[in-house]
């Protein structure tokens, strides 16, 4: 995949560009924001630092989303507050990773996220695999280290929301829209009651991440 970086560091930005390009994924680096708003065409994905010296990273996001669909992978710094990785995620970030970054972690989350905004559109493929756990999307049986797990119908519905965007943030609106349409203002408390059931099932170490203020992540 073509890669357009934006960092403004040199040693991360650096071994970052190492690294994907020893993979075989090219990338385009550049350390300002304005530039990442002039040269994000051509590109696969965009892994976006928030610490800029030009632009915020959240201001290029936003104009970048105004531009182009492309999927962003957020990079930020410790310390970062986390109302700023929310508001990243808002604006249309696909997901974000913490500095320092780990390169597997980095392969993993750009593959996740390209393999979910490739598949957007299509029917979802029939069985999703998070490190032990199989979901068969069709006939809704769930396996954790291949024995059989028994959901209720509304844990699968919510486990089923969160594979179908496996290793990507989804929000709790989402969730609780996609599994219980407009009536789930009455259910916000019900919702984690049913998810600490699922989570207990799915065993340690939790494949389930919380995103505080936004949601959770399934995987990676
Ligand atoms: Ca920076």
């Amino acid at each position: 995949m073509r890669v357009l970086l934006v960092e403004d560091d040199h040693g991360v930005g650096g071994a970052i560009k190492d690294v994907l390009g020893a993979r075989g994924h090219p990338v385009e680096w550049v350390t300002r924001g304005a530039d990442a708003l002039l040269r994000h065409r051509g590109a696969d994905l965009v892994l976006l630092d928030l610490g800029l010296p030009d632009l915020s990273g959240l201001e290029v996001l936003r104009r970048l989303r105004r531009l182009a669909s492309t999927p962003v992978l957020v990079l930020t710094a410790q310390g970062t507050h986390e109302r700023d990785i929310v508001r990243g995620l808002r604006l249309g970030a696909d997901d974000y990773l913490l500095k320092p970054v780990r390169m597997d972690e980095l392969l993993a989350r750009m593959e996740a996220v390209l393999r979910r905004t490739q598949h957007e559109g299509l029917p979802p493929a029939g069985r999703v695999q998070v490190n032990d756990i199989a979901i068969d999307l069709d006939t809704h049986l769930v396996t954790v280290a291949g024995a059989e797990v028994v959901l209720t119908k509304i844990e699968f519905e919510i486990l089923a929301v969160l594979a179908r965007k496996a290793g990507a943030a989804v929000s709790r609106e989402q969730l609780l829209d996609e599994v219980w349409g407009d009536a789930y203002v009455a259910v916000s408390r019900t919702f984690d009651v049913h998810l600490s059931k699922l989570r207990k099932k799915l065993g340690q170490p939790s494949p389930l991440h919380n995103i505080r203020g936004f949601g959770y992540r399934l995987g990676t």
